[in-house]
């Protein structure tokens, strides 16, 4: 090995977690004396957290709970989906999100991707019958539905919206943040997401106070006081621990969307000639916060065993879509009922963009991924 070589860095890791906690003893201060309040459920801390979320996103209500599927699915029950009802959502999407709608009992009612692995507006009329109660448009990887025409279409349609913005934190279209355009916007604290605790958590944000109120029985076993149960909820708040970690990580929040856009960039600019690799669109009018940063390469199979060879920890979001998963069989989908998303599965390859990559890290992917096709350095 050469000098040159030695000071590579071996490897790109795909999990940040060690370092995005290395330096928190701040944060060990104020669990301590949280620890002491013994403020353990609900309480204080929590709607500091909350009031410290609805603003980061710019709604009226934030509500914890104890994860982004919860999220999903409180907002669902609040909004009157239940047994036999049909909910629409992305033919590729993380399993919570149909997991969600089935624990209610509904039928999740599959509709393709577009360009950007979202929610085909244009194809959710076809979709909805008489027993369509809902649409969950999951903004995926941190792209955003085009949420201006689905608002369009669900208005005339008399159709509540929850937007599945577990991948999307900071994410915004024309203007306006993820989570703010439906009626509820569902978002995970999950360790792996862009905001992450140091364990399960969501966050469900709304303008509504009607709907605000129920989901905050809904979490809390409908108790409106020790006494007094008013409907039949769940047991789902955030933990009040994790919402001290939450708060302390939350001014960070902007930064961590800005680091990885800029990463996307860099990697955008290093791959762009290449003409084995097409890069997704990038709209002037959209802030795409990157939770994976992915792109359709030729040869999708080699290259990921290549780069993986390589201590690259790049992946494939997802190589069989949900619809396809053997769970929901029953169903009676096939494939090929959704070209985009079968495309996707075939063709995606996501590479590492978190925030606290180095810049011979997205270099060193750079050059691999080059290397692979043969490409000039
Ligand atoms: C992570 C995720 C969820 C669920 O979040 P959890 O906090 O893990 O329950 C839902 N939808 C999508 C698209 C996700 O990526």
């Amino acid at each position: 090995m050469s000098t040159d070589e030695e000071q590579l860095p071996k490897g790109v890791r795909y999990s940040y977690l060690p370092q995005q906690f290395a330096d928190c003893e701040e944060l060990w201060d104020q669990l301590k004396d949280f620890v002491a309040s013994g403020d353990f459920t609900l309480g204080r801390e929590l709607s500091i957290f909350e009031d410290f979320f609805a603003n980061l996103i710019g709604v009226k209500h934030a509500i914890g709970v104890n994860s982004g599927t919860d999220a999903i699915k409180l907002s669902l029950k609040a909004l009157g989906v239940g047994h036999g009802d049909e909910v629409i959502t992305n033919a590729n999407t993380f399993v919570a999100t149909v997991g969600a709608i089935a624990e209610l009992g509904a039928t999740p009612v599959f509709v393709d991707c577009d360009e950007t692995f979202c929610l085909d507006v244009t194809q959710v009329r076809a979709a909805v019958t008489g027993k369509t109660k809902a649409v969950v448009p999951v903004h995926f990887s941190g792209y955003m539905t085009d949420m201006s025409a689905l608002m369009v279409l669900t208005n005339e349609l008399g159709l509540p919206v929850v937007e599945d913005a577990c991948q999307a934190i900071l994410g915004s279209r024309e203007g306006r943040n993820a989570g703010t355009w439906g009626d509820t916007g569902a978002f995970s604290l999950h360790p792996l997401k862009n905001l992450n605790v140091w364990s399960d958590g969501g966050v469900i944000t709304t303008n509504s106070d009607i709907l605000a109120c129920n989901l905050r029985l809904l979490r809390n076993h409908g108790l409106v006081d020790r006494d007094t149960v008013e409907l039949l909820g769940y047991n789902s708040r955030l933990d009040t621990f994790q919402a001290v970690v939450g708060s302390w990580l939350l001014p960070q929040a902007k930064d961590i969307a800005k680091l990885r856009i800029e990463n996307a960039a860099i990697y955008d600019a290093g791959l762009i000639d290449l003409t084995q690799v097409r890069i997704p669109p990038r709209r002037p009018n959209e802030q795409v916060v990157y939770h994976l940063y992915m792109v359709f390469a030729e040869r999708r199979d080699e290259l990921l065993k290549f780069l993986n060879a390589r201590g690259i920890e790049a992946k494939i979001h997802y190589p069989v879509p949900i619809y396809l998963q053997p769970a929901l069989a029953h169903l009676g989908y096939r494939k090929g009922d959704f070209p985009v998303a079968d495309h996707d599965a075939a063709n995606l390859i996501t590479l590492p963009c978190d925030q606290h990559l180095s810049s011979e890290q997205i270099a060193l992917v750079i050059r691999t991924v080059r290397e692979f096709y043969g490409a000039s350095q």
